[in-house]
């Protein structure tokens, strides 16, 4: 048989970087495919914030956070509640993941040059039991360069393999299906694409102008998730989560999930499809790159909360703590939008935005930035969204800023007494060190952490006391990003059929497999837990795959 490489990857994002670079350090033969053009190299993770998922590292040791294997694992399964019987395999991808976690995961990326941002973000606090959802402990390591830091070692050990000749990236190449001979998945068919010369994550044109057809004894679906499918994400949205109106996009076009029917038809096993991993504190970009682009809000714990009829949420629903319930709890409301209310003191010290263009300190690794953040006034990203973002309303008056919100939506559902009497009502809880206020709590017990204390959340302050003004209200969309399910595969991430046997020949990685196994989250995740997933998973294929051929 000839064989165009030993193997092919589909997909240039970081799954496919890092199951390639693992081939060609075995010193097998790899071609790259990508439906991208060149400037796309990386996919997502080249725009995501860099945030990684470490379980007791040197970060979070030396600001006396006390984290450990079971803590993480019970922070893991209490968020995953994996409760189905196609479970197995993302269950046993949960274990070894946060064995990897808590293990080489650290090391093995420093050795390579990674670096991390010493104060260590909490995200996904929960917010509920200890065996329930969330982060025990802050756990979300900004890698020094956000995304851009992620992909950069992969990027440079692919470039090196691509020099001496064991790898070729095949861009503009979308593949469109896969064909057996002589009794294994070998064949990759696809369009040629129109070339495109537009810049990193835009929409590319789709125009065909061509065809391929390439062989290898290996194949790794690495194509990423359906997140900038709306079409497909409405079709496996669960029917627990009501049916959202207007979903704004937090990834760019090409996640377009198409890859995933094409290895379903081939007989590839996906589950967990109406596991997704969907933001509730979306706003739209004003400067956007993609279609709907939007951006999310990584919100400090202070803001408050309120559904669209304006009732403020109760506990576990606090800015940050469990992405699902709020969801959920959004949904009920028979709204798919809801509001922060906030003042200018909060929004100073506890907006961030995902995403490397939202954070050039962090991208562009400046420490006198980043001190200029922690000391100074609104960092320059989130000042743009209050000057120019269709969905910031920032008024001194509260009956205005109440006006506005009302004809933004158009709904006429916020009444400013009814708004304001809960605020009051919160900012009376402030009197006393103690309180039954579940956030004005979880604020106070944010600030014994010095991470938080230094960098993230200011002190509990009443929101209408005017020297903390400007008032600002928020209206937040729900942003579509994560898949959590996928392609099941076993822990070598060899594709599954649905008999629970390896289809031959082919292996799955990234997003494209729920990060592993189909699903390795569960109904939650911890956050920082995708980068983190394609590296681990890329890593088992791309290893599997060159013992293999
Ligand atoms: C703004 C933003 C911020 C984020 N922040 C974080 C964070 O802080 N921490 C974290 O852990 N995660 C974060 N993420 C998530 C994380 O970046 C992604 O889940 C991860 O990068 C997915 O990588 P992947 O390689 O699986 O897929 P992708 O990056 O989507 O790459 C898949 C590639 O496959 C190609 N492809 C698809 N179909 C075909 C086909 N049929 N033929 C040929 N090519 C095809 C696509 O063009 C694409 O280049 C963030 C994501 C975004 C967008």
């Amino acid at each position: 048989m000839n064989y165009d490489a030993d193997a092919i990857i589909i997909g240039a994002g970081l799954a496919g970087l890092v199951a390639a670079t693992e081939l060609t350090d075995a010193g097998k033969k790899v071609i790259i495919l990508d439906q991208e053009p060149e400037q796309t190299l990386g996919g997502q993770a080249w725009r995501s914030f860099g945030g990684l998922f470490f379980v007791d590292s040197p970060e979070q040791r030396r600001l006396r956070i006390r984290d450990s294997h079971e803590l993480a694992l019970q922070d893991w399964m209490g968020s995953a509640r994996f409760d189905r019987e196609e479970d197995h395999w993302p269950r046993r991808w949960a274990e070894a993941y946060v064995d990897f976690a808590a293990g080489e995961k650290r090391s093995w990326l420093h050795a390579q040059g990674m670096r991390w941002f010493p104060v260590v973000g909490w995200a996904e606090r929960g917010g509920s039991l200890a065996t329930g959802h969330g982060n025990s402990v802050p756990r979300f390591h900004i890698t020094w360069g956000t995304g851009l830091g992620v992909v950069e070692p992969f990027v440079r050990r692919a470039r090196e393999a691509e020099e001496s000749g064991l790898l070729a990236f095949r861009f503009r190449h979308r593949v469109t299906a896969l064909a057996t001979s002589a009794g294994a998945l070998d064949t990759v068919d696809g369009e040629i694409l129109q070339p495109s010369d537009v810049q990193r994550s835009e929409p590319s044109s789709r125009s065909v102008i061509g065809s391929f057809s390439l062989k290898a004894q290996a194949i790794i679906v690495c194509s990423g998730g359906i997140g900038g499918n709306h079409d497909l994400v409405r079709k496996n949205w669960p029917a627990r989560l009501g049916k959202p109106k207007h979903l704004i996009c937090g990834v760019p076009d090409h996640v377009d999930g198409l890859m995933l029917g094409v290895a379903q038809k081939a007989g590839a096993h996906l589950i967990n499809e109406d596991r997704m991993w969907h933001y509730v504190e979306g706003v739209n970009n004003w400067n956007p790159i993609w279609t709907k682009h939007a951006i999310r809000i990584l919100p400090g714990p202070s803001s408050l909360w309120f559904d669209a009829l304006g009732n403020r949420m109760p506990a576990p629903c606090l800015p940050g703590f469990d992405t699902l319930s709020t969801l959920d709890h959004v949904m009920k409301s028979g709204f798919d939008y809801s509001w922060f209310v906030l003042n200018q003191t909060i929004v100073k010290k506890e907006f961030t935005l995902s995403g490397s263009e939202q954070n050039p300190d962090f991208t562009s690794k400046s420490w006198r930035q980043v001190l200029k953040r922690a000391l100074g006034g609104v960092p320059a990203p989130v000042q743009a969204f209050l000057d120019n973002g269709e969905d910031f309303i920032v008024e001194k008056d509260f009956s205005e800023l109440v006006r506005r919100m009302n004809a933004l939506t158009g709904d006429n559902l916020i009444h400013a007494e009814k708004l304001k009497a809960q605020i009051i009502a919160r900012d009376r809880e402030i009197d006393n060190p103690y309180t039954k206020d579940a956030q004005i709590t979880a604020i106070r017990g944010a600030r014994n952490y010095i991470g938080d204390r230094l960098v993230r959340v200011v002190p509990p302050h009443k929101i209408l006391d005017p020297r903390h003004g400007p008032l600002i209200a928020v209206r937040l969309n729900i942003l579509t990003r994560k898949s959590l399910g996928g392609i099941e595969t076993d822990l070598s991430a060899r594709v599954l059929k649905a008999d629970g046997e390896p289809l031959p020949g082919i292996y799955a990685a990234g997003e494209a497999a729920g990060f592993g196994g189909g699903g390795m989250h569960g109904y939650n995740s911890l956050e920082g837990t995708f980068l983190g997933g394609c590296i681990f998973s890329g890593r088992t294929a791309g290893r599997a795959a060159a013992k293999a051929v």
